[in-house]
């Protein structure tokens, strides 16, 4: 124990983007004591992280918490147990020993986890997969994939690699993916797929956002809207048969489209099963919080601690 009366225990928590290092200071009842989001710099992400985990450590102090430990998350192929991120496109990362680069530089016990599966945990300690053994989370963002827990566990695949339902080709020669392949659900059930389409057609750039504000009122985002759901409905029947999960958590951007995007799903995936029925579909508690809640939670364990305590 390296608490003190004074001071209760904290861990120093990063989900870190292509775009933003989203930080916080979490307790051991999953309250964030502070948060603190920056940039992700263009050059030397490690040391940017290692700046972000030394400002969360001061923030940590000044809330009266002792850091036993921090947690990073990252997109990309990892080896949670080697604490090495196999490959991250977004950060030109390759077999990058994350976990002993951030423990030398702390001097705390680190923990590297894969972004999507570690929200999946917070979701089930914490969020809308609470009380389930079985359920599969999937954020809706700039891409797509899954967090996939069966029986209790995450499933991490042999590679690291499982839970990327984005590309699981759906479309016989659809849209082209930037993974390679064509047909893939991210290439239309993604608010990337959705910018990148309508410009496409339109020639002017919307994000997904106004693409959803405009339902209604402009056939292109209609028929683009419409597109997205039929292939995500698609998706969520083959993970519903082959996974028969309790239930199907939504996240990331498109989740906030709410009911105009769970009516059409729900409606199309009802259409797609026909001798079974669909497990419910919610939209995520957590929100953006679920990737460094999890984080957080693999910090603590990380220190040696149990799972963080169900509020
Ligand atoms: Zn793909």
């Amino acid at each position: 124990m390296t608490a003190t009366a004074t001071t209760s225990p904290a861990v120093l928590a990063v989900d870190l983007g292509g775009s933003a290092m989203k930080g916080a200071v979490v307790d051991g009842a999953g309250r964030e004591l502070a948060t603190r989001t920056v940039p992700t710099p263009d050059q030397d992400v490690v040391a940017g992280l290692t700046r972000l985990l030394g400002d969360l450590s001061g923030l940590a102090a000044d809330a009266g918490a002792t850091p036993v430990g921090a947690g990073v998350v990252t997109p990309g192929s990892v080896d949670e147990e080697r604490g090495v991120v196999r490959y991250a496109s977004n950060l030109r990362w390759r077999d990058l020993p994350l976990r002993d680069l951030l423990g030398e530089a702390t001097d705390l016990p680190v923990a590297v986890g894969h972004d999507v599966r570690a929200a999946g945990v917070a979701e089930q300690l914490f969020g809308a997969g609470r009380g389930s053994d079985s359920f599969v989370l999937v954020p809706l963002g700039t891409g797509v994939a899954a967090a996939v827990v069966v029986d209790g566990r995450v499933v991490t695949g042999f590679t690291g690699a499982a839970g990327e339902f984005g590309h699981i080709p759906l479309v016989p020669d659809g849209e082209p993916c930037p993974c390679g392949q064509r047909g893939c659900l991210e290439a239309y059930a993604s608010a990337g797929a959705l910018t990148r389409r309508y410009a496409a057609r339109e020639g002017r750039v919307l994000t997904a956002e106004q693409v959803v504000a405009a339902l209604g009122s402009d056939p292109t985002a209609d028929r683009l809207w419409d597109e997205a759901v039929t292939v995500l409905a698609q998706g969520l029947d083959v993970l519903t048969i082959l996974l028969d999960p309790q239930v199907i958590v939504l996240g990331g951007g498109l989740s906030r489209a709410g009911a105009r995007l769970l009516e059409p799903l729900t409606a199309k995936m009802d259409d797609g099963l026909a001798w079974r029925d669909r497990p419910p579909v919610v939209l995520t508690e957590l929100g953006d919080r679920a990737g460094r809640l999890g984080a957080a939670v693999l910090a603590f364990r990380a220190a040696g601690r149990s799972d963080l305590d169900q509020p």
